[in-house]
């Protein structure tokens, strides 16, 4: 029986999911598969109830639009409408049901785990699904000061309560503020997306700017973060700890994270 975990989106076909789990996949000669599945807003439930009727579907990671939305669908024993508010992995259970969970905030941290960031102050742009996963990572690494950059403030506002975050919000073109950790997690910059145009000019020298975006790999944002000589974190290192982490739920295996060098040359090239 080969087993099968899915991605589903709308749009789908630009999804580096499968060449992820595949990689891992093939190197740990698994029987096992992973494909991309264009699922539009309307066919959500019809999409579930035909994935449990199938006995090799293990589960599957959820992307945009359907964050939000997918958390109708599943069972919730994590509470992760509650915490994170975005759901981006479903996992079938023994019983027959689907419960969802949420991989992207620990995704989003393992890179940073060991920068020390108890009580600094950071900056977030963008207020969306993946804001929500990085200000839920951020506020159990116990951070200060959040500042949110976003182009609807009341939403960025409405994040800093929801996660229970002191800060500040700012429009979009405002000089980012003196902060060791900077974050866009907002969609600019992404091919197809207006650019991300940031003053980086008062991040001090040990500042870590950090892109959630991985299409292009090489952003404005990071490349204008290396020109001042900062640390940086591309969107790969986000996007390949979330798989790693739903890899293992999928198929109870771990993935052989000794080869992300040449996982990561496939996916640029
Ligand atoms: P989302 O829920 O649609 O949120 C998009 C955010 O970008 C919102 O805050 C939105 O502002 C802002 N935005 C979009 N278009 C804009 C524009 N034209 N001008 C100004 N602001 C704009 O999307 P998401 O799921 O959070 O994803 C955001 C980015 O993170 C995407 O590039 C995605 O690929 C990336 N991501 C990466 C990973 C990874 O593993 N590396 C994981 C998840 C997401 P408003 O609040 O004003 O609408």
């Amino acid at each position: 029986m080969t087993v099968r975990a899915e991605v589903i989106g709308d749009p789908i076909a630009h999804s580096k999911s499968p060449m992820i789990h595949r990689f891992w996949i093939d190197a740990l000669g698994l029987d096992a598969d992973y494909r991309a599945v264009h699922v539009t807003p309307d066919r959500l439930g019809d999409y579930l109830s035909a994935a449990l009727a199938d006995p090799d579907w293990r589960g599957c990671n959820v992307t945009i639009p359907h964050k939000l939305a997918i958390m109708d669908h599943v069972d919730d024993p994590g509470d992760i409408r509650g915490t994170i508010g975005a759901m981006n992995t479903l996992l079938r259970q023994p019983d027959g049901g689907v419960i969802g969970t949420n991989t992207d905030a620990a995704g989003f941290y393992a890179p940073i785990a060991d920068f020390d960031l108890e009580g600094a102050p950071v900056a977030v742009i963008g207020a969306g699904g993946a804001a929500r996963a990085v200000l839920y990572a951020l506020k159990q690494a116990g951070v200060g000061d959040v500042t949110m950059l976003n182009r609807s403030p009341l939403k960025a506002m409405g994040l800093l309560s929801v996660f229970g975050l002191r800060g500040q919000v700012l429009p979009l073109d405002a000089p980012v503020p003196p902060v060791a950790l900077l974050v866009n997690a907002s969609s600019l910059g992404m091919t197809g997306q207006p650019p991300l145009s940031v003053d980086l000019g008062a991040l001090p020298d040990d500042a870590l700017v950090y892109d959630a975006v991985y299409a292009p790999l090489e952003t404005g944002l990071l490349a204008a973060a290396r020109a001042r000589d900062l640390e940086t974190v591309d969107g790969l290192e986000m996007l390949i700890g979330q798989a790693a982490i739903a890899f293992e739920l999928f198929f109870g295996a771990v993935p052989p994270r000794d080869r992300d060098d040449e996982l990561r040359a496939l996916l640029t090239a």
